[in-house]
């Protein structure tokens, strides 16, 4: 079956009991047994939920894997994934992520004597000189979050092959619907489904996708023996949102490309960036691996803080917040934001500067958003 269809009817068969179309929600922490060792396949919420297997099962079947494993957050189901690693094991991931996967890497598993490297992973020289013996797991993060970057998936998974290193795809830009890591031949595709695959700002989750069933079941022994499963609710709530993940999406991308041309003619805008745009450095990759470019717009103003600070202030559609992938559009200063948690050095060498923003281009009609930047960016 199609994309759109799976979404809509994989994992979600009428419930057994009642006949109720919609996956209900399960909201009971246990399941009664019949006997001591019998019961109908759920014992406890943390270990399984009915609401919260039907979605994993569609996330599963969205990203063309076998198994799908659903998380209290997108940081979760990273822990849940680095779990596997052991103390003096080596990890080694770009300089561009997610600033809170960055934390997550350099604050609670560095002290835990898990090292990483950091590089530029679109250099094959240095990709390939980065593995040691002690080289577990390449964490590949494309696009980067907020410069857009765009990584070759197949050829950093080739060299994790050559090195036996498991690699990880953090897919939340993307979504399963513009990119598939598995088909690719990645080994997991982790989510934040807080942004584009609930898509409504309603819900902060994560996911975990594989194929082979030896790594499902110690991610799943992770996800129980840790604990950071989705409620119910937000298992539900999320499975409403990804209903729809491919209109979405397609509007999504419309409306970036939108805002993406009417910025680059804009005389107060230095530069945009944004995959499809041909003069994006990524631009071939990205049309390589991916069936299209995403909703994110990343722009540089001409100027500095006090201008940006205008800008955003005066904006009046898109919101200053954090986050990303919902139906409203919402503007973020990354360097204060998102990538607090940054090394002053090591943004200015990414490119996170005071004059970037990145833009989340929602579902709101395209002329709406380009007038609402037009009269902000008047206001410097
Ligand atoms: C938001 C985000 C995360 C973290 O997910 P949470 O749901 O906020 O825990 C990880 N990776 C990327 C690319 C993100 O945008």
């Amino acid at each position: 079956m199609h994309f759109e269809t799976r979404a809509i009817r994989v994992g979600q068969e009428p419930d057994e009991a009642t006949g109720a179309t919609i996956v209900p929600i399960y909201q009971t922490s246990t399941f009664t047994q019949e006997e001591i060792g019998r019961n109908k396949g759920f014992e406890y919420t943390r270990s399984g939920n009915p609401t919260r297997a039907a979605l994993e099962a569609c996330l599963a079947s969205l990203e063309e894997g076998k198994y799908g494993l659903s998380f209290a957050s997108g940081l979760a189901a990273e822990h849940a994934v680095l779990s596997m690693l052991r103390p003096g094991d080596h990890v080694i991931a770009p300089f561009d992520l997610y600033g809170g996967t960055y934390r997550l890497f350099t604050q609670v598993l560095e002290p835990m004597n898990i090292r990483f490297t950091f590089l530029d992973f679109t250099d094959p020289v240095k990709l390939a000189s980065a593995f040691l013996p002690e080289t577990r797991m390449a964490w590949i993060e494309t696009p980067t979050n907020p410069t857009l970057k765009i990584f070759d998936i197949a050829a950093i998974v080739n060299e994790c092959h050559r090195h036996n290193v498991l690699s990880v795809v953090d897919n939340t830009f993307a979504t399963p619907y513009f990119q598939k890591p598995l088909s690719l031949e990645a080994d997991i595709v982790v989510h934040s489904t807080t942004k584009y695959i609930n898509g409504h700002s309603d819900v902060v989750g994560g996911a975990v996708v594989v194929n082979d069933k030896v790594i499902w079941n110690k991610v799943r022994f992770y996800q129980n023996s840790i604990g950071g499963v989705s409620s119910p609710f937000d298992a539900w709530l999320t499975l409403r949102g990804l209903k729809t993940l491919a209109v979405r999406m397609q509007q999504h991308e419309r409306n970036a490309f939108a805002v993406a041309r009417f910025l680059q003619k804009h005389p107060k805008i230095e530069g945009v960036l944004y995959p499809g745009l041909e003069g994006h450095p990524g631009y071939n990759t990205a049309k390589k691996q991916m069936t299209g470019f995403g909703g994110l717009v990343s722009v540089y103003l001409k100027g500095g803080f006090s201008e940006v600070n205008l800008f955003l202030k005066n904006l009046k559609v898109f919101s200053l917040a954090e986050s990303l992938g919902g139906v409203e559009s919402l503007a973020n200063y990354s360097t204060r934001m998102t990538h607090a948690s940054y090394p002053e050095k090591l943004k200015n060498q990414i490119g996170i500067t005071d004059n970037l923003v990145r833009l989340s281009v929602g579902l709101e009609h395209a002329d709406d958003l380009t007038d609402d930047l037009k009269q902000a960016l008047a206001k410097f």
